[in-house]
């Protein structure tokens, strides 16, 4: 039986998966440049709203599990509910005005590569847009080389942590054929030190448009 937390993620996860190809069809598709921005619009909403929910369910994990510690009853070693309860709400409090949503939101991958992708991809048209969120100005070109094989890539995905993009036969393989399952994120400076797992890559759609335009 599957966790309500671990079901939970894997819908951001599809959540997040089919925002993506949506907006990779409103590229596509759309001609109509005030609409394409409004509907990217909406959708860079949705990557946010993802971001924002695993954040809230991260902070109440990590709430209940110091509350617990917090509200054990000396004489039976047991958590107290009262003082479970308002341990909860304390370090709920503590530890949402330690987090700075607004940096949590632009440092999640997903976000940073759809504003980028938006940025290279339309001119924004300021009537039509209502909100005051600014687009990333860093410029940022997509590398379209396999940083493991050194090779073009032709289907590439994206490690949800660090945000590095790879060729998806030669990261699989990686993984697969890593003596103790450790390979990690082979890009220089990368920040993320955790093995690399085969759940962690999700498709790159922006950089295969890229690929697909270089193309053309
Ligand atoms: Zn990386």
């Amino acid at each position: 039986m599957e966790s309500i937390e671990n079901m939970f993620f894997k819908n951001i996860d599809k959540t997040r998966d089919q925002t993506t190809k949506c907006a990779f069809s409103v590229l596509e598709y759309i001609t109509d440049e005030n609409l394409k921005t409004k509907y990217l619009k909406e959708l860079e909403k949705v990557l946010v709203m993802c971001v924002e929910s695993e954040h809230a369910v991260a902070l109440s994990r990590r709430a209940a599990k110091e509350a617990e510690a917090r509200s054990l009853d000396e004489n039976t070693n047991l958590p107290s509910a009262q003082k479970f309860d308002e341990a909860y709400v304390e370090n709920m409090e503590e530890l949402e005005q330690d987090a700075v949503i607004e940096e949590i939101i632009n440092n999640a991958p997903s976000v940073k590569a759809f504003r980028e992708q938006l940025q290279a991809q339309i001119v924004p048209v300021s009537a039509n847009i209502d909100d005051d969120t600014d687009l990333v100005t860093t410029q940022h070109t997509i590398n379209l080389t396999d940083p493991i094989s050194k090779m073009p890539m032709t289907d590439p995905v994206r490690n949800k942590h660090c945000g590095h993009v790879y060729e998806r036969s030669t990261v699989t393989n990686m993984i697969k054929s890593t003596k103790r399952k450790k390979f990690r994120c082979p890009c220089m400076g990368c920040g993320y030190r955790e093995p690399i797992k085969l759940t962690d890559l999700e498709d790159a759609l922006d950089v295969k448009r890229q690929i697909i335009l270089q193309k053309k």
